[in-house]
């Protein structure tokens, strides 16, 4: 497995760092959330568009959500996914959001229409949205403040998207070698994200992580601020950068 690191910023503007974007490369591409230009970015690293088999959106904040409606118009625009549906998976309020966003454009409407396999992953509120598998990912729900949302594991690594550090992230983490974890809460974390010093606790609760990749990374932190609080564990444990390339 490949992950390519799109993007490895939070929602505050960085000149270094993109929104929140990977691609996971194993058979076919998964596209994890989707910000920045998609449809180039997947091109610049020399795939092809026609290999995406999904799109995996973890919540509905703009950072996550809003190259949706490009990536759709560039498919569009190169006559893919009219026979394949293109899946696209989110909670229930992400796939509102995302569906808003296509009617705005008339993406799914207009003629040879890319055609979206839309897979709602159920809601909080309701008690739906559960651990579960879908295509070759298992999804957990985890907490972000009041926004529903996701992490998706692709056999032992796991992309938490943003998220604080809680029994959920727990129960996620069980048996997990590699992380992609939010660390948008800077040293101490936030309200809405975790930062270095949960990023330590996950390690010491969970002694079956080997690696774990610091992302969402807030411009006002040091990325060497970062790595002192979490390089103490004898793991690897890595300041994720736009452009940086995962091998498994
Ligand atoms: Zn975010
Ligand atoms: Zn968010």
């Amino acid at each position: 497995m490949k992950i390519h690191v799109i993007g490895s910023g939070s929602s505050v503007p960085s000149a270094v760092r993109a929104n929140s974007s990977y691609l996971v490369v194993t058979e076919g591409l998964r596209l994890i959330d989707c910000s920045g230009s998609p449809a180039h970015s997947i091109l610049a690293l020399g795939y092809d568009l026609s290999d995406i088999r999904g799109v995996f959106i973890t919540h509905a904040h703009v950072d996550h959500i809003y190259a949706l409606p490009s990536l759709i118009h560039s498919l569009w625009g190169v006559g893919a996914y009219r026979d394949k549906p293109l899946p696209v998976y989110a909670p229930d309020a992400a796939i509102e959001t995302a569906k808003t966003l296509l009617g705005i454009f008339s993406l799914e409407s207009r003629k040879n229409a890319v055609r979206i396999d839309w897979r709602p992953l159920g809601s909080q509120r309701s008690g739906e949205l559960a651990l579960t598998s879908t295509l070759d990912a298992v999804v957990h729900p985890l907490t972000h403040g009041t926004c529903e949302a996701v992490g998706y594991q692709f056999g032992s690594v796991l992309f938490t998207g943003d998220c604080i550090y809680d029994a959920r992230l727990d129960r996620a983490a069980a048996g997990i070698k590699s992380v992609f974890m939010d660390c948008g809460g800077g040293v101490d974390g936030s309200s809405g994200h975790a930062g270095a010093k949960q990023v330590v606790e996950l390690m010491s609760a969970h002694s079956e992580i080997e690696q774990v990749f610091l992302t969402h990374i807030h411009p006002s932190t040091s990325d060497d601020e970062l790595s002192k609080v979490c390089c103490s564990r004898g793991r690897l444990v890595k300041v994720l950068k736009d452009g940086d390339l995962i091998e498994f």
